[in-house]
């Protein structure tokens, strides 16, 4: 089948890599100029490692493995720490493996079979859906037929918008905003804790890893409506959000997130869908069900969903309709267990209130004391 795959994310490389695996012919279309990899660690776990197991890429993937969250410490305004984050807060098991997004991404490209090509600038503008094919007319103004168009464009996927309706008929807003921003100064002192600090309903503070120092920023809000690609919007939504505060190394971050040119910034919000396809559209990843990042699993069910599908695909070569079917139905209780998992999340990292937070910090004391 010729597959047009729209996002060059996690889902996006790894549908790449299991839809060329089972014989198609892929191309990738990424709306940014280059791979975006930026980003945390993101976990790799459970069934996702079984798949990357089969994709041919786990051992890369074990061995760009980190451990920072073993050295997550809250802090107060003067750089105390006041509560430590134990592993088991975080991990499902000790066979999960956090791998910087940055690496997995790189992982991911590097086994694209090299006869799938990856264009990058480049985005669907028109999509039209006759039964037997899909016409494509691309941002650039080229156009092209396709067997299959698959959706792995993120959590405000425009192939979702094209095929299925607006965003808001799908996304549910869980209250909080996250952002990320690289922190070169932080990187350099051969410090290798991960500092947060905390005021109610507010975290700010340094994730290390490997030679990497991110600025993380959270704090709950109401949606806000704002232009998705609009950085400079992005930045002063944060800038007001955590204005006034000048303790520890606040201001140092205020400035990354000032000068960041890639910096990322979204809600933390979930997906719901009652299917994923819609004639021969299917979505993939967060497209389809972003699960938010407080549940540690949207890199694994990209992963597995990509290969589900890839299978799903290989088992009915004459029945789309079918092959959907057995994807949905396999990936499906992969998804609602994990956007079911994130409740406590926002809370343990964020609480709203200064009560929450002392209840939070005493919790974590008596952990760490065993
Ligand atoms: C820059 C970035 C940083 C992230 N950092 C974190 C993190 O720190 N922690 C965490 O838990 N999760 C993070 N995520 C989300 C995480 O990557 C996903 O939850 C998970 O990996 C599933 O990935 P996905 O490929 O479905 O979506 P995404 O990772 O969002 O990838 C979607 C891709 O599609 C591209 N795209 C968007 N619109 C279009 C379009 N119209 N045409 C073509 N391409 C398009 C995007 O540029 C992106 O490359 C991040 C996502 C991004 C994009």
């Amino acid at each position: 089948m010729r597959i047009l795959v729209s996002g060059a994310g996690i889902a996006g490389l790894a549908a790449g890599i299991n839809l060329g695996a089972t014989g198609n012919d892929v191309t990738i279309v990424e709306r940014a100029n280059h791979l975006r990899v930026n980003g945390s660690p993101i976990d790799v776990r459970g069934d996702a490692l079984d798949v990357a197991r089969s994709m041919g890429v786990l051992g890369q993937v074990h061995a760009r493995r980190v451990t920072m969250t073993e050295r997550s410490q809250f802090i107060d305004a003067h750089g105390t720490v006041v509560a430590e984050l134990p592993v088991s807060e975080i991990n499902d098991s000790e066979h999960d493996i956090e791998i910087p997004r940055e690496d997995l991404a790189h992982i991911l490209h590097e086994a694209l079979i090299p006869t799938t090509p990856l264009v990058f600038g480049e985005s669907i503008a028109e999509l039209h859906d006759d039964g037997a094919g899909v016409d494509v007319t691309f941002a650039s103004g080229r156009q092209d037929r396709f067997d299959l168009v698959i959706g792995a464009d993120g959590m405000h996927s425009l192939t979702r918008r094209l095929t299925f309706g607006p965003e808001s008929d799908y996304l549910k807003h869980l209250g909080f905003y996250v952002a990320l921003t690289d922190l070169p100064a932080a990187r350099q002192n051969g410090d290798r804790t991960s500092p947060f600090l905390n005021w109610p309903g507010h975290m700010i503070g340094i994730a290390r890893y490997n030679d990497t120092a991110l600025g993380v920023l959270s704090f709950r809000s109401d949606w806000i409506d704002y232009d998705y690609h609009d950085l400079d919007a992005q930045k002063q939504i944060l800038l007001d959000a955590f204005a006034g505060h000048d303790e520890w190394r606040v201001p140092e971050i205020l400035d990354a997130v000032r000068n960041d040119p890639e910096l990322y910034f979204d809600s933390v919000s979930q997906i719901h869908m009652s299917t994923w396809h819609r004639g021969r559209v299917v979505l993939v990843g967060d497209a389809a069900h972003c699960t938010s990042n407080l549940s540690g699993r949207g890199a694994s069910l990209a992963i597995t969903g990509t290969w589900l599908l890839a299978q799903a695909l290989h088992n009915h070569p004459a029945d789309l309709e079918a092959a959907f079917e057995e994807y949905e139905n396999n990936q499906r209780p992969y998804v609602t267990r994990a956007q079911d998992s994130v409740g406590p999340g926002g809370d343990l990292i964020m609480p709203a209130t200064q009560e929450a937070l002392d209840a939070r910090n005493e919790r974590l004391r008596a952990m760490t004391r065993g």
